[in-house]
C-alpha cells in the first residue's frame, strides 16, 4: 500500500500492522509530511475545533531521588542548583495563573522526599479550595496506589507520567538498575483505575531508540488509551551521561504528533517546550501537525533557570504574563485559538468517561 493510503488506513481503522507503522514513520516521499499533518489537523478539528488549551506548569522542586540517565536534575548531578517552592509559593503561583486565565495547573517536580504524601495532600486540597473550577494535574513520578488515591481524594483530577519507552530493554538502558519498567507501567494502570485523566508519553531520539521501539510505544498507546500523550525530542544535558548524544529532531517529533493524533483521535496532545527548544517555531509547527495543548511556565522567575532537564531550555527568563501573551500570539499565528477552560478530554465533556 502507498504510504499516503496507510495514513488513511490509520485514520479510518485506528491501527496498522508493524511493517505499515514502520513505512509511515520512515517515509521520505516529498509531500508526505504535509499530507499526514493535514489529516491530523482534520481529525483534531473534528473533536476540538480550533481550540487550544493551556496548562500552567509549576515546577515546584528540582530535588530528585532518581538518577535517570537523560535528565539534568538526576540525583548525581552535583552541579544542579537545587530549590523547592513552599506551599505558599505554589498557591500564589496558582492565584496569579488564575488571574491570567489558566484553568489547569500542573505541579511537576523531581521525586523529592521532602514532599511527603501529607504535604502533597495539603497542597492539592488548598488549590482545590481556592480554585474549585480548575483542573489539578500532578506530575510527580512513581508512587504507590494508596498515595495516588489520597491525592485524587484531595482533589487532583489528572496525572502525567510518561512511560518513557514501551520496550523493556530500552527502558533499562535509559534508567539506573534500581528503577523498573514494570513499576512504571503499574503506576499508569493504577492511575487509570483510580479515575485520573492520565497522560503518558516518550522522548523521541533518546539514546538507543530504534524504529521498533517507537512501534512498541504506538501499540502501547493504542491499547492503554491515555487521555493525554506528551512527546518531545530528547535533548542532551551537559551534566548527564548522555551529554554527547545527539538530540531528537523536529521532523521526527512532528511526524509522531500526527501519527498519534490519527491513532487516538480525541487525545490531548501538547506541543511541548522541548519541541520549542530545538526549533523556535516548533510549537506552532506542532499545532499544525495535530497538537492541541500548550503548557506555559508559571513557575516564579527566580527558579525557572534551575529546572533544567536539558540544555538551552526556552522561556527561563520570562514573567508568566509575558509567557501568556507570547502563547496567544503563537497559537493565533498557527491558525488556532486559545480558550480559557479546563480543557478536559473530549470523552469527559459529555460526562461519559466519568
Ligand atoms: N519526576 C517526574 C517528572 C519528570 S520531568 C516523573 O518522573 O514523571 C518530565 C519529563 O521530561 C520526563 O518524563 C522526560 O520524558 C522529559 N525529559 C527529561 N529529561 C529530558 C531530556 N534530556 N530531554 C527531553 N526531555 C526530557
Amino acid at each position: 500500500m502507498a504510504e499516503k493510503d496507510l495514513v488513511d488506513k490509520l485514520r479510518d481503522t485506528g491501527n496498522l500492522a508493524d511493517d505499515e507503522f514502520s513505512c509511515v514513520l520512515l517515509c521520505q516521499e516529498p509531500g508526505f509530511d504535509e499530507y499526514i499533518w493535514e489529516k491530523a489537523r482534520e481529525v483534531r478539528e473534528k473533536y476540538y475545533g480550533k481550540e487550544v488549551y493551556l496548562r500552567g506548569l509549576i515546577e515546584y522542586t528540582n530535588y530528585c531521588k532518581n538518577n535517570c540517565n537523560y535528565c539534568g536534575i538526576r540525583r548525581d548531578n552535583k552541579n544542579a542548583e537545587r530549590y523547592r517552592l513552599t506551599e505558599e509559593d505554589i498557591l500564589s503561583c496558582c492565584d496569579m495563573g488564575y488571574d491570567l486565565g489558566f484553568r489547569t495547573f500542573v505541579l511537576q517536580g523531581g521525586e523529592d522526599p521532602y514532599f511527603t504524601d501529607d504535604r502533597m495532600v495539603s497542597i492539592v486540597r488548598n488549590i482545590r479550595k481556592r480554585h474549585p473550577d480548575c483542573a489539578i494535574t500532578l506530575s510527580i513520578g512513581e508512587k504507590e496506589k494508596e498515595s495516588y488515591q489520597r491525592f485524587f481524594d484531595a482533589g487532583a483530577d489528572r496525572y502525567l507520567l510518561r512511560h518513557e519507552t514501551a520496550d523493556k530493554a530500552h527502558y533499562k538502558l535509559l534508567h539506573p538498575s534500581e528503577m523498573s519498567f514494570e513499576h512504571r507501567m503499574q503506576c499508569l494502570r493504577d492511575l487509570k483505575d483510580i479515575g485520573y485523566q492520565v497522560g503518558c508519553g516518550m522522548m523521541l531520539g533518546s539514546p538507543g531508540q530504534k524504529t521498533e521501539h517507537i512501534i512498541e510505544d504506538l501499540k502501547f498507546l493504542r491499547d492503554f488509551k491515555p487521555h493525554m500523550v506528551g512527546i518531545g525530542p530528547f535533548i542532551p544535558h551537559h551534566d548527564t551521561p548522555y551529554a554527547d548524544e545527539a538530540a531528537g529532531t523536529v521532523e521526527q517529533t512532528l511526524r509522531l504528533l500526527a501519527v498519534i493524533r490519527l491513532l487516538l483521535p480525541d487525545v490531548l496532545l501538547p506541543a511541548t517546550t522541548a519541541l520549542g527548544t530545538i526549533d523556535p517555531l516548533g510549537r506552532e509547527k506542532g499545532l499544525r501537525a495535530g497538537a492541541n495543548v500548550i503548557m506555559p511556565n508559571l513557575s516564579p522567575t527566580d527558579v525557572r533557570g534551575k529546572y533544567l532537564l536539558y540544555d538551552n531550555k526556552i522561556c527561563t527568563g520570562d514573567e508568566a504574563a509575558e509567557c501568556i501573551r507570547c502563547m496567544f500570539l503563537r497559537v493565533s499565528n498557527a491558525g488556532y485559538e486559545v480558550v480559557q477552560s479546563r480543557g478536559d478530554h473530549a470523552r469527559y465533556k459529555d460526562g461519559s468517561d466519568k
